[in-house]
This record gives C-alpha cells, sequence and structure tokens, in this order.
C-alpha cells in the first residue's frame, strides 16, 4: 500500500512523500532539511526524487538529499535545473516503488512543466501537478500562454474524476474567495469554501482534492461554463470572445485581485 504523506517547507509549500515497505520517494523537494527530517522520523529510505518543473522551491533540495542518498536516480523535465539524472518528456513512463508513473506535459506555469499521473494508485488515481492546477485555483502564467495552459489544465480535466490531485502549495482559501467573487451563486463552491475554512482553522492541510471537485468550483476548470463566461467578460469588458479570451482574462483577473 503506498501512503502519500505532506511535509511542509517555507511558508506555504507541501513537498510530498510516497511511501511503502520503507521506502520513499519525494516530489519536488524544495528544500532539504524538513526533508531528512521527516524520513528519520518516519524511519524511511529515500530512493528516488521526481521534479515537476525549474522553480526553486521545488528543487532546491535536491543537492543536499543527494549527498545524503548517492546515486539515487532525479527525474524531471528537460530544462536548465542541475541535479536531475533522468529527463522526461510527456507520455513517457516511469516505475517507482512498483508503481507506474504516466508522464503529462503541461506548460503554462512554466514550460518545462510536468505532472505524475499514477492511474493504478490503490484507493484512486492520484496525479501530482505541482503549480500546474491548484485546489480551488491555477498556477500563474510566469512562461507559457493561455493557451498551453488551458490546454494543460484539459489534459488534467479528463483524468477520471475520482483523482486525487496533489498541488504543491496551500492556496486554497485564498483561491476559492476569488472563486466566490466569480461565481459568487454556485452551491458547491460556497459548501467548499466553509469546509476549506474549517480546516484551516484547525491547521489540516486541504490538499489533496477530488478532480470532481474541481471541476464544480474550480473556475479555471469553468472557462467553458455560460455563467462563468459572462462575469468574466462583464468583468473585463468583452463584446465577443471564446474559451482562451475567458481563460486569459479570467487568470488576469486573478492576477489583480
Ligand atoms: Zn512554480
Amino acid at each position: 500500500m503506498l501512503s502519500i504523506s505532506p511535509i511542509s517547507a517555507f511558508s506555504d509549500n507541501y513537498i510530498w512523500c510516497v511511501a511503502r515497505h520503507g521506502e520513499a520517494i519525494i516530489v519536488d523537494p524544495g528544500d532539504a532539511a524538513p526533508v531528512l527530517q521527516y524520513l528519520k522520523e518516519m524511519d524511511l529510505k529515500l530512493s528516488a526524487i521526481i521534479i515537476t518543473h525549474h522553480h526553486y522551491d521545488h528543487v532546491n533540495g535536491i543537492e543536499l538529499l543527494c549527498e545524503h542518498y548517492p546515486n539515487i536516480p532525479v527525474y524531471g523535465p528537460e530544462n536548465q535545473c542541475k541535479g536531475i539524472s533522468h529527463r522526461l518528456k510527456h507520455n513517457d513512463r516511469i516505475t517507482l516503488l512498483d508503481h507506474s508513473f504516466q508522464v503529462l506535459a503541461v506548460p503554462g506555469h512554466t514550460l518545462d512543466h510536468i505532472a505524475y499521473y499514477l492511474e493504478n494508485a490503490p484507493s484512486a488515481p492520484v496525479i501530482f501537478c505541482g503549480d500546474t492546477l491548484f485546489a480551488g485555483g491555477c498556477g500563474r502564467l510566469f512562461e507559457g500562454t493561455p493557451e498551453q495552459m488551458l490546454s494543460s489544465l484539459g489534459l488534467i480535466q479528463a483524468l477520471p474524476g475520482n483523482t486525487a490531485v496533489y498541488c504543491a502549495h496551500e492556496y486554497t482559501l485564498n483561491n476559492l474567495r476569488f472563486a466566490r467573487a466569480v461565481e459568487p451563486d454556485n452551491r458547491e463552491l460556497l459548501i467548499r469554501f466553509e469546509e476549506a475554512q474549517a480546516q484551516r482553522d484547525d491547521n489540516i492541510p486541504t490538499v489533496p482534492s477530488k478532480l470532481a471537485l474541481e471541476l464544480l468550483t474550480n473556475p479555471f476548470l469553468r472557462t467553458d461554463n455560460t455563467d462563468v463566461q459572462e462575469r468574466v467578460a462583464a468583468h473585463a469588458g468583452l463584446k465577443y470572445w471564446n474559451d482562451n479570451d475567458i481563460f486569459a482574462n479570467l487568470r488576469a483577473w486573478k492576477d489583480n485581485f
């Protein structure tokens, strides 16, 4: 049985630890210290690192972890980042902890961004999507275009509804506050906001979330919804639009929210 646990880092990052039979892989170690402490406390041996994109808060811990665990494979995308031993591209598959991880190229937040999808995780499918899809939101467009991000989110959106979405930040409440401004009459969203607020009041992570809930409440997955389109068009002063216009203006609205 796989277990997946968050390791908190910086102010709001989650570094994910996937473990089985005393062996662990780490997703996006932006900082080595909390990971080393966690592995020691849980008596786990690190056997691989997987990376979603090149930002420092996802990769800065690679070097120190590899000093402690020499010769472990470090999987990641094609980029300038040092320390990645195995470069991956869209639809590659790697086997870790006896499970197959499928690579999805999801450019937008950065151009190198990839996600890892485990179709055969024990209870439900799992995706590690870094800073692409967040609970209630999506990553900022630092490098890619709105079209690229919309298409990347479309890949994730097409996965089974029971997929557990493991993103890399606790941004949920802020994202849902924005979502409420976009869709003030979305009942599922109001319920989700209250639940997320109660979780955060108790210092419980709101991640992972279920993809089916994202489809009902995350405005960045709802740009084909007529209410969302009309709200975004009114906010941005659009008379005519397509899905890309709605996505670009929704993202711009959030950037200034
Ligand atoms: Zn990032």
